[in-house]
């Protein structure tokens, strides 16, 4: 478990002097050696007086923004980082992980199951791993948590509400404009989401996943709170691409319902919310006025084998390539590369990308081609992968853990025609023998 340093006792201090940046202007500079250096940017903000200077500057206090943020706390504690972020409202989304030991902020879990289940028409499988738990983690309450551990450091700030118009690069620093003025930073790092999407190459292939969920609180109790139930296809239309439920109990009459879709292209309009709807009655037997829906969240996470682009400036989070191609999943992976990202930056070294091993990439892509062709045998796949392999075999897979052993089982599983077939039509692209 990689826990914060306990920074109680650091002295970390602030000076906020007047110098120039790069074009002469004059700056105002956080370093560790002066006066408490809690809150000096949001001073700035408030008092108007940037351009501002930092070691560190972290466009985008999301998920990575903030996770790179404390491991770089960790690591350099003497340098100053400041977080700018443009988000003005609260952050409604949910992260779930199977819990590695990576989660650096433990106290922010509201939800946590062992027991999982995929449902298709012709059944149910049950997959458990009571030593990797699935947890739930509000991006509100992560928020929190890494706000105070960096509030508690001094050495670095975090500022919201400030939109990021451009970043460039002027001889040794970046040079960062937001709408009060420019800030300036030896080592930037972008964790502003997802970057702007280009057609994939030949012989790569990409699938939006997209959902609507829906906080559901009901009249009675008909949650199973025991059981996550990670993918139920029983929503899936037969000609239609891959749809599944996914349902987070929480309590007995409050869940996460969430309808998700993988398909080829981000356009059109899901009618998310009438199968929902559907769902609660079909599921529970709940009429319309037996609930209503507290909050939602909605998504649409790219999953894709193109390698990440290498930009100007170093990337984190998704825009490193933290999302894995064939599950979406992607908060522990940020976690991880915030450590390694920390590491780069104290040793000196350039900030790596996001890669996996030749054989993760290798099946990732295989199973994204076999989701983008053959949508209609995805519940039945995932019904073999779920139902016929040890859960804790199946966790190790999903979070980049598996041996070769384990891989050979999980092809094993695997519909030996259909998967040839995703293989074959990959390689050939790949190899341009065929067009795209
Ligand atoms: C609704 C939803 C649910 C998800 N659930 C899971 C899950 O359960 N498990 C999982 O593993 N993964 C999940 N993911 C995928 C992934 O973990 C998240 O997308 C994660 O938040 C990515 O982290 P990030 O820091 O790269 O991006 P973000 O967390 O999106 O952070 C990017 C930040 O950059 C800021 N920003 C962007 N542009 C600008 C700008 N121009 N100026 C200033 N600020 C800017 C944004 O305000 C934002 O705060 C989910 C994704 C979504 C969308």
């Amino acid at each position: 478990m990689v826990l914060p340093r306990k920074c109680g006792g650091a002295k970390h201090t602030l000076s906020m002097t007047l110098g120039t940046d790069p074009s002469g202007t004059a700056t105002t500079t956080a370093s560790a050696k002066g006066t408490p250096q809690r809150g000096f940017l949001r001073r700035a903000v408030r008092e108007n007086i940037f351009p501002v200077a930092a070691d560190i500057a972290i466009l985008g206090g999301g998920c990575a923004g903030l996770a790179t943020a404390v491991a770089l706390h960790r690591l350099l504690p003497d340098q100053s980082v400041v977080v700018l972020d443009g988000r003005t409202g609260p952050d409604p989304r949910t992260w779930c992980f199977w819990d590695q030991g990576e989660n650096p902020v433990p106290e922010a879990v509201t939800g946590t199951w062992d027991q999982w289940e995929i449902r298709t028409s012709t059944g149910t499988s049950i997959g458990s791993d009571p030593h990797h738990p699935y947890r739930m983690i509000h991006a509100a309450d992560y928020r929190q948590a890494m706000t105070r551990r960096l509030t508690h450091t001094g050495a670095a700030a975090t500022v919201a509400g400030l939109h990021i118009a451009d970043v460039r690069q002027e001889s040794n620093s970046f040079v960062t404009s937001t709408a009060l003025g420019t800030v300036t930073a030896p080592t930037t790092l972008d964790g502003r989401g997802p970057a702007h999407l280009d057609p994939v190459p030949e012989g790569r292939t990409r699938l939006q996943q997209r959902f609507l969920g829906l906080w559901v609180h009901t009249t009675k109790p008909v949650f199973d709170t025991s059981t996550v139930t990670l993918m139920d296809f029983t929503v899936q239309a037969p000609n239609g691409p891959v749809q599944f439920m996914y349902v987070l109990p929480v309590s007995p009459t409050d869940a996460l319902v969430e309808c998700t879709e993988f398909r080829p292209d981000s356009h059109g309009d899901e009618p998310f919310r009438n199968v929902i709807n559907s769902y609660l009655t079909s599921r529970w037997g709940l009429q319309a006025h037996e609930w209503e829906v507290t909050a939602q969240e909605a998504g649409n996470i790219p999953m894709t084998d193109t390698p990440p682009a290498r930009g100007s400036v170093p990337a984190i989070g998704v825009r490193a390539g933290a999302t894995r191609p064939s599950t979406g999943y992607a908060f522990t992976r940020i976690q991880q590369h915030a450590t390694r990202t920390a590491e780069a930056i104290r040793d000196g070294s350039p900030v790596p990308l996001i890669t996996d091993s030749w054989r993760t990439r290798l099946l990732d892509a295989i199973f994204l081609r076999f989701l983008r062709d053959q949508p209609e045998h995805a519940p039945d796949t995932f019904q073999r992968l779920f139902g016929r392999l040890p859960g804790p075999l199946t966790v190790r897979f999903l979070t980049e853990h598996s041996t070769v052993l384990d891989e050979l089982r999980i092809i094993a599983v695997l519909p030996k025609r259909r998967f040839i077939r995703a293989a074959w039509t990959t390689f050939l692209e790949r190899l341009r023998l065929v067009p795209a």
